[in-house]
């Protein structure tokens, strides 16, 4: 098979990697490249780049291209069983599954994201309270480790594997195929109620009423807020109805070039924010909207990124436990609000049960992503919300994640001793890596 030299970003455009890459279109080919590839020194799986970090990057190293893996093998159209490759997209499956009657059951905020990038980050929707991560929903997986083998991993067989492989960030190996529970539901849209929401207190308040009776709940937070206003926003719960709606699909409108840097100020997003706040009527509004608009709003607009200018931007996503909610994402929202720092992509929802992989992110509590314009003040604001993440008990999502410090994610992540045991067994050499797993020294104690 061919490589060829590519410069691979991740979605937040701040940085980037140059790598050697393969594109493997069947399990053998893939097989081979991870053979070749480890024996050039390393390598990490590439799905579509929706993370906004550094985990799927390895400058220097071996990129290992999954998008042209993209059958969907097998489907019982009883149970909803689906055996798929691992390059198939939410999108692409999403199109599948609703034509027989079923849903994915887990879907992120773009369809753009690859199922195996899904599973390695063990995504989470907007029906995480009731429904858990996506790793809940999937029976098995096929990932080639170092050797080039393929072991199948689940709840029985190889166990720990499968537990370090869903939200392990592709350093177990590169997962191949997946066989995934859809979930029995004709519906191509969502019934929604939105709330205005006046501050911080009264979020928590609709959040802790709706969180384990809607299906789908999340909100958004007008960040440069601040004093009694902090918090304010707009609260949204949906229900997954059949309706004669034709919704937009992909194809709208798009971000022509990248925008010049600091477009996007204070003034701007404070003007962004009290008409998206305004949008919805004072007391409220009920509508049904399609599935890809309540899901995946941004979708329709192609490279939306650009917006950010050519420094790129980073994202901050954390989860805070429930006992310390509130306050923690009061400290973390009156930093942000303080700096100034103009984010409009602020999201604040609830989080349901943990999830089994090692490195899954969700936890019970309540999280908070904020999208932040990369300039050279933002990386001190960043290691200041790690802080207070930490102080609260929280942890940090690795994949928005690109500031971490080692020390905190040992912290964060209490299974890390156990998923480093899995390093060891399957690819003891240390042949899959990241920037990310150097950054935050994954194979060895900090
Ligand atoms: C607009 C937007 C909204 C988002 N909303 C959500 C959300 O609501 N919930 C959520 O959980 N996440 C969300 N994300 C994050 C996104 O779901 C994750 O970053 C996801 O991992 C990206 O998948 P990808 O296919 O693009 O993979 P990449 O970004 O290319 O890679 C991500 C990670 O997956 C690994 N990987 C990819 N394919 C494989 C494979 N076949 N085998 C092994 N490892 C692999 C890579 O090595 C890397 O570690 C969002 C991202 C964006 C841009």
């Amino acid at each position: 098979m061919r490589a060829r030299e590519i410069r691979l970003t991740s979605w937040g455009h701040h940085r980037h990697a140059d790598m050697t890459a393969y594109r493997p279109e069947r399990l053998p080919a893939l097989r081979q490249a991870v053979r070749t590839a480890t024996a050039d020194g390393g390598s990490i799986a590439y799905g579509n780049g929706r993370n906004y970090g550094d985990l799927a990057m390895r400058d220097g190293g071996t990129a290992l291209l999954t998008r042209r893996l993209d059958r969907i093998i097998e489907f019982d159209a009883y149970t909803g069983a689906t055996t798929l490759e691992a390059g198939v997209t939410f999108s692409e499956l999403h199109e599948f599954a609703t034509q027989r009657g079923f849903l994915p059951p887990v879907t992120p905020g773009t369809a753009f994201v690859t199922i195996g990038g899904g599973v390695a980050s063990d995504v989470h929707g907007k029906n995480h309270d009731l429904c858990g991560t996506l790793g809940a929903h999937i029976d098995w997986i096929d990932i080639v480790v170092a050797n080039g083998e393929c072991v199948r991993a689940s709840q029985t067989e190889h166990p720990e594997l499968f537990a370090a492989t869903v939200g392990g960030c592709g350093l177990t190996g590169v997962i191949a195929v997946v066989r995934l529970r859809l979930r029995r539901q004709r519906a191509n849209a969502v019934e929604t109620r939105e709330f205005r929401v006046r501050d911080l207190d009264h979020f928590f308040e609709l959040m802790a009423e709706h969180r384990d009776k809607a299906t789908y709940t999340v909100g958004w937070v007008d960040a440069l807020q601040r004093g009694r206003k902090l918090g304010r926003g707009i609260y949204q719960t949906g229900e997954p109805v059949l309706s004669d709606l034709t919704g937009p699909r992909h194809g709208g409108p798009t971000v022509p070039f990248t925008f010049p840097a600091r477009t996007l100020n204070r003034h701007s997003v404070s003007l962004f924010n009290e008409a998206y706040f305004r949008r919805v009527p004072a007391p409220g509004r009920h509508r049904v909207i399609d599935y890809d608009t309540f899901h995946h709003p941004l979708d329709a607009i192609s490279h939306w990124n650009r917006l950010y200018g050519r420094g790129g931007f980073y994202q901050f996503q954390c989860v805070i436990p429930d006992e310390n909610g509130i306050d923690g994402v009061r400290a973390l929202l009156e930093q942000v609000a303080t700096v100034g720092a103009a984010s409009f992509l602020a999201v604040l929802k609830t989080f349901g049960a943990e999830g089994f992989g090692h490195l899954s992110f969700p936890r019970p509590g309540v999280t908070l992503s904020l999208d932040l314009p990369a300039r050279p003040e933002t990386r001190e604001l960043m290691h200041r919300l790690e802080f207070t993440t930490r102080d609260s008990g929280g942890r940090i999502y690795l994949a928005k994640d690109a500031t971490m410090s080692a020390e905190g994610f040992a912290e964060m992540y209490p299974r890390l001793e156990r998923f480093r045991s899995v390093l060891a067994e399957y690819d003891p050499t240390g042949r899959f890596e990241s920037d990310m797993s150097r950054r935050l020294k994954i194979r060895t104690v900090p």
